[in-house]
């Protein structure tokens, strides 16, 4: 902190909890020596960079600030909706951080003065720092229908937490032979695979619950992500193809444009089909970076952040590294496991850059399981290597790829098994 040693800070935060580990013993003078480094969202970007630059020198004064005191990860928050999974169990704490001496602070941030170098929050407390990690996943582009207010009716579900919550009693609320809907993104959006291994879920609810039930996706793209293996999946599962499919894929050229959303009379208004009522109405609006994006000026006219792609430093302000769901990292997709891996390589180019010694060329992985029902998964994987010529993260040739179609039954229950054991590993790498 500017002019204030930390101890009487943390006196001073006012409303802020602050969460304090063990480095605070440590002498000031130590620690500052080491960087200061303020991370904005105890995500899993934000989460992971603590982490790792921990792991590399105990002695980088880390703080997170984070307005929730725990956080839901959005993986396996669709099995939640399926009913296998609580939504307690797929809380984090932000306990083992706090025990390797990184600091949690609950607020908010509001601003980031990049010439000064000072993180200002909703509490009122400026942060100093050497460089500031900006991870705030993203938010939506919701101005376009206004009529679905703040989600408590028709949710998103696109934040897990509450909003799961709320979808999955609205779920258990409704009436076997009801029909619910799922409108799925346009592209670029967090977890691209994400809204058909929700249909998928929800229809597996349904198939062993209220099995006269549908589930209606209506699209805003033409083609989506693993297309190909969630289409047979439906058709080995849920009827998908048949009179009695339980699910129902409906494409943006087929809907020919989305008019209308209504929370009041619950009905979808479409071109093609026109005003159609629904039991249950999953809007997944648009996406964009997270507000503090624009409220510091790190993002582009597409709503997404410019980054150095080794450094993870914002193109528009020195000193500020934008990862996770935010940045644009290229080929590499918004997910978790992305935003875990750029959080690696954000941390050892920041430790690289205190030390004033160069930064390396990194490599950055990223898997992606979908569990489409019972002993029923699939994946993806890549393997991505940073591209100077053409300035970009790139697939490595032949280092990943996809579960096939035609998989045999023991593959895709392994690929579920596989799946718990990533989310079990994924959870301690990022959050300790
Ligand atoms: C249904 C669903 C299923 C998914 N399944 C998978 C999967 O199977 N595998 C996978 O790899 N990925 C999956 N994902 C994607 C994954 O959850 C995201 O890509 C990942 O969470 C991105 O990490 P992040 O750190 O960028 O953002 P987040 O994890 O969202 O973290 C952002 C954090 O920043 C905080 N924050 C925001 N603004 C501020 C502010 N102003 N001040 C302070 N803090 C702030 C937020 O509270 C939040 O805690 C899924 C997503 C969804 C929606």
């Amino acid at each position: 902190m500017t002019n204030m040693n930390r101890r009487n800070f943390l006196k001073t935060t006012g409303g802020a909890a602050v969460a304090v580990g063990a480095t605070l013993a440590a002498p000031h003078v130590a620690l500052a020596a080491a960087g200061k480094v303020v991370i904005v969202g105890g995500g899993v970007a934000g989460a992971t960079t603590a982490r790792y630059l921990k792991l590399a020198n105990a002695a980088i004064d880390i703080t997170i600030i984070e307005p929730n005191a725990t956080y839901h990860t959005c993986f396996m928050s669709n099995e939640v909706l399926g009913g296998d999974r609580t939504l307690a169990q797929i809380e984090q704490t932000y306990d083992g951080l706090v025990k390797m001496g990184v600091k949690v602070v609950k607020d908010s941030v509001t601003g980031i003065d990049a010439a000064k170098k000072t993180v200002i929050t909703a509490g009122g407390m400026p942060f100093d720092y050497d460089h500031c990690v900006v991870a705030p996943g993203i938010s939506f582009k919701a101005e376009e229908f206004a009529d679905v207010g703040d989600h408590s009716v028709i949710t998103h579900a696109w934040k897990a937490g509450p909003q799961t919550a709320t979808l999955r009693a609205q779920l258990e609320a409704m009436a076997d032979g009801g029909k619910m809907c799922i409108i799925a993104p346009n592209n670029p959006f967090r977890c691209p695979p994400g809204p058909y291994e929700r249909a998928s879920q929800i229809a597996h609810y349904f198939k062993h619950h209220k099995p006269k039930s549908k589930v209606v996706i209506i699209d805003r793209k033409d083609k989506f992500s693993k297309q190909g293996l969630f289409m047979q999946a439906w058709k080995d599962l849920y009827g998908y193809g048949t009179d009695n499919s339980i699910i129902e894929w409906r494409s943006a050229s087929t809907m020919a444009g989305l008019e209308a959303i209504s929370a009041k009379d619950m009905t979808v208004d479409t071109l093609a089909a026109g005003k159609e009522k629904f039991d249950v109405i999953n809007f997944i609006p648009d996406q964009k970076a997270g507000e503090i994006a624009f409220a510091a000026d790190l993002a582009n006219d597409k709503g997404w952040c410019d980054v150095d792609k080794i450094t993870f430093e914002s193109k528009k302000h020195k000193g500020i590294h934008v990862l996770g769901d935010a940045s644009v990292a290229t080929s590499m997709p918004k997910s978790g496991y992305s935003a875990n891996s750029q959080g690696k390589v954000c941390a050892a180019a920041i430790v690289a850059m205190l030390a004033g010694k160069p930064v390396g060329t990194p490599s950055y992985v990223n898997t992606c399981y979908s569990i489409a029902g019972e002993n029923y998964g699939f994946s993806v994987a890549a393997v991505y290597r940073y591209n100077a010529e053409k300035d970009e993260i790139a697939g490595v040739k032949d280092a990943g790829g996809l579960t096939a179609v035609d998989a045999s039954a023991e593959v895709r229950r392994r690929e579920v098994e596989f799946a718990y054991s990533w989310y079990n590993n994924i959870c301690k790498d990022t959050w300790g």
